[in-house]
């Protein structure tokens, strides 16, 4: 038996379990900004990181907290040039006038990159959208060696996927806006370390900042978690079903997927991911067959997001990003396996040649 299973089960009915006779077994929202708090303050929340957890109004306040939290004036971070945008216009925009030295570099090639001078080094694997690993045990150890903080964004994957911490992450990151609340209503994030002195920092960054969510985004976030496990277990297993039909289909170019045997860090991917996650790249003939595609899915909406119950996906080069014009950024959703590949044969054979 997985021993996590024990630790999803108990997030499940953490809320809810031992209720007395007449007690709603749901979570209700209270309309208060006061606690009764007796005695020495004290207590932390653990969430399914294992780890004290801090949440956020959004996955960007959660990146913030941590960024403006740890970096002083001349030091120095390493951001991925082949992550999540925002999180490097932000660095650039906001930090780098406070004297804050940024560096990049493309998520395959991190572990080679020397590390020494950094405060430090932000990680996102599979990155996105190009699904590029990089070798987060490795990484960790030569962070470490250089005295820097391993930070790992970990959205795409959900702590079910992967768990950096295990691996040797010192902190994560996470946009629940995405797979963990899943279902596309809800700005939301998270961060988690075993660091205390880190942890101390984004509280005091989080509360004297004003970055505190709502009540009935943590509402739906927590019902979201309910069915977490559920939701990423179905949706990876469909992707992998998916990527596999994809990969055999002449009208598809590439396909990118860490499940694959085919992705140049499957081994890896093996190694340091419990699931190989929702995220597929699919490359087309042109931006036309893409769009075309998309399009003519019935269940696969066309949008920029990811990781909700419902399949999504987009042609990523039109924001610009380095990828090729008919890459496609599928994100597969819950729906029952082969109807969705059923939809999507359909689709391709529609897309002409
Ligand atoms: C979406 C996303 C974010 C930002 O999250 P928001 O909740 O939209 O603010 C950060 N990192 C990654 C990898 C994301 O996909």
């Amino acid at each position: 038996m997985d021993p996590l299973d024990t630790r999803f089960a108990d997030c499940l009915h953490y809320a809810t379990h031992r209720r007395r006779t007449g007690e709603p077994f749901e979570t209700a929202i209270f309309n208060t900004t006061i606690y009764a708090l007796p005695g020495e303050p004290q207590g932390a929340y653990q969430y399914v990181e294992d780890a004290e957890t801090l949440i956020f109004p959004s996955g960007m306040a959660a990146v913030a907290s941590v960024l403006y939290s740890q970096l002083r004036p001349g030091d120095q971070v390493l951001l991925p040039s082949d992550g999540y945008y925002t999180v490097r216009t932000a660095a650039e925009k906001f930090l780098a006038p406070f004297g804050v030295r940024l560096r990049t570099c493309p998520t395959a090639a991190v572990e080679r990159e020397p590390l020494d001078g950094l405060k430090i080094v932000w990680v996102e694997t599979p990155s996105n959208p190009g699904l590029d690993l990089a070798d987060l045990r490795a990484v960790a150890q030569r962070a470490h060696a250089a005295g820097a903080l391993l930070v790992v964004d970990n959205t795409t994957m959900t702590p079910i996927g992967q768990r950096p911490l295990e691996l040797g992450a010192d902190v994560v990151v996470s946009s629940d806006t995405k797979g963990v609340n899943g279902h596309s209503d809800a700005l939301f994030g998270h961060v988690a370390s075993r660091n205390a002195e880190v942890m101390a920092g984004v509280r005091d960054w989080r509360r004297i900042c004003g970055a505190i969510p709502g009540a009935f985004e943590t509402w739906l976030v927590q019902r979201g978690l309910d069915t977490l496990e559920l939701r990423f277990s179905r949706m990876c297993d469909n992707a992998q079903q998916l990527a596999e039909r994809l990969i055999q289909h002449p009208k598809v170019r590439a396909v990118r997927y860490p499940g694959l045997t085919s992705h140049p860090a499957h081994a890896l991917a093996r190694s340091q991911m419990r699931r190989f996650g929702a995220l597929i790249g699919i490359t087309l003939a042109d931006a036309g067959a893409a769009e075309r595609f998309i399009d003519g899915c019935r269940y696969v909406r066309s949008a920029t997001s990811f990781g909700g119950v419902h399949s999504s996906a987009e042609r990523r080069a039109r924001w610009g990003e380095a990828v090729a014009d008919g890459y496609v950024r599928f994100s597969v959703g819950c729906e029952p396996p082969g109807t969705l590949w059923r939809d999507v044969e359909r689709a391709l054979e529609a897309v002409g040649s």
